[in-house]
């Protein structure tokens, strides 16, 4: 039988590159969990994807109750789930304010990692069931979140610190809206979110891998400087983001060439290892990279696992 992916975020940029990539293999179904049902359906048509090589299904990750109703419309579907994908993120280098998700939590952290982190904890039990060869649950990482690489290291850097604004709620209500307990910082409020991805990805392989033989990975793409997640930024950075990445850094991707990387963690039958931080060379050829310091931090990842099942109404 064909494989299900579910894919959050696939109405764009890496999300949809991965669907489309997926879907031409004819071997995948894929769910694509998306806020936006029109936008999704006319970015799925646009890409030329086959009409019965997907599925949309709403999901927005900045609500709770909308991805606990989205656990059930797609139980609903009766389909077996075999890789489930966290890729969706927001953005916001230039808020001079935080904006805030349906249940009270800073907006970037409360979606790329709270809403993902319930999602993922849900549809373990579905993972489970599947009788699929390979069952996977990837978390989308990034560089960004490293400092142990360059472009981690640009300012401001990630850092949970003790994660004393988490345990507070992350509310900005009688606390801070920051994991760190910090002032409010759009870039790195994204950063830090990115390692709780990655954070959340090991305490899964420690806890689950082989108690139910999922793999557990997370990636990096590499550079996609074209997609929607620079949305927010300001236009001159929008101008010269892409030409800096391709001939400066050399760290650009294509929104396709990045699909077919993330394409490879959900089928690759060579990519099944668990607990592994994927990225690419210049050959395009995958290989096990390091995380940080912060980032691969066992006993951060527990504290992070214990505070996010609190806020998340699992514990
Ligand atoms: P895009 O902005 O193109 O895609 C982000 C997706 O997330 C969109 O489909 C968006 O939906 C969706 N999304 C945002 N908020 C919500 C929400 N509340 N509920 C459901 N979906 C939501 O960015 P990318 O494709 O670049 O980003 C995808 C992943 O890749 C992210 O995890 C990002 O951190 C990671 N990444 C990106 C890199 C890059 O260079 N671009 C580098 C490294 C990692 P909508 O279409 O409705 O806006």
């Amino acid at each position: 039988r064909k494989g299900t992916a579910i894919i959050t975020g696939a109405s764009s940029g890496l999300g949809l590159a991965t669907a489309k990539a997926l879907s031409e293999t004819g071997k995948w179904h894929v769910i694509m969990a998306c806020r936006d049902f029109l936008k999704a359906s006319r970015a799925a048509k646009a890409a030329g994807m086959d009409k019965d090589s997907f599925t949309i299904v709403h999901l927005d990750l900045a609500s709770l109750d909308s991805v606990r109703q989205f656990v059930k419309n797609v139980r609903q579907l009766e389909t077996p789930i075999d890789v489930v994908v966290c890729n969706a993120a927001v953005y916001q280098p230039t808020a001079k304010a935080p904006s805030y998700t349906a249940d009270g939590f800073e907006m970037s952290v409360g979606v790329n990692h709270l809403g993902h982190f319930l999602l993922a904890r849900e549809l373990l039990a579905d993972l489970q069931a599947s009788d699929y060869p390979s069952k996977r649950l990837i978390i989308v990482g990034s560089i960004t979140g490293n400092t142990n690489t360059l472009a981690g290291n640009v300012p401001p850097k990630a850092n949970l610190g003790d994660l004393r604004g988490l345990a507070g709620g992350l509310n900005g209500v009688g606390g801070s809206v920051m994991i760190d307990g910090g002032e409010f910082d759009g870039a790195k409020a994204y950063k830090d979110s990115k390692v709780c991805n990655m954070l959340t990805m090991q305490e899964f392989h420690r806890r689950y891998h082989e108690e139910t033989g999922v793999t557990f990975a997370s990636l990096y793409p590499g550079c996609i400087a074209t997609t929607g997640l620079f949305r927010e930024h300001i236009p001159l950075f929008r101008l010269l983001f892409p030409p800096f990445q391709k001939y400066i850094t050399k760290g650009y991707v294509s929104e396709e060439e990045a699909g077919k990387r993330l394409a490879q963690v959900v089928s690759d039958p060579s990519l099944t290892k668990s607990g592994v931080y994927w990225s690419w060379n210049k050959n395009s050829a995958s290989f096990e990279n390091q995380l940080s310091e912060e980032a691969s931090d066992a006993d951060k990842a527990k504290k992070l696992w214990d505070l996010s099942e609190k806020l998340v109404g699992l514990a």
